[in-house]
């Protein structure tokens, strides 16, 4: 099974509000790096340069909090209760 089958039987509650904030101006190798270790691929630029990131998709896995930081990440929690992943196994 790929990556992109497992990921399709998660169930996610989107929150309202993003969980994830990034920071203005961020350098093309935090770019580059938040785009390679993201295993959901949330993180994307636009034609304008900035980085967007759709949160609606986390798998809370804490990679980007971990490896890019907060000199990249204004801004990391988990949703507010009842929002964000279930994980179905099988
Ligand atoms: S917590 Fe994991 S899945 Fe969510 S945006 Fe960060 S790296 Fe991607």
């Amino acid at each position: 099974m790929s990556v992109n089958e497992s990921l399709v039987h998660n169930c996610y509650h989107p929150a309202t509000e993003p969980h994830i904030q990034l920071r203005e101006n961020l350098r093309d190798e935090q770019i580059l790096l938040l785009q390679k270790i993201c295993p959901a691929g949330l993180f994307t630029p636009d034609s304008a340069g900035r980085v967007n990131v759709h949160f609606q998709g986390c798998l809370e896995c804490g990679c980007c909090r971990l490896l890019a930081g907060s000199d990249a990440l204004a801004g990391w929690q988990y949703p507010p209760s009842g929002a964000g992943l279930t994980l179905r196994f099988g």
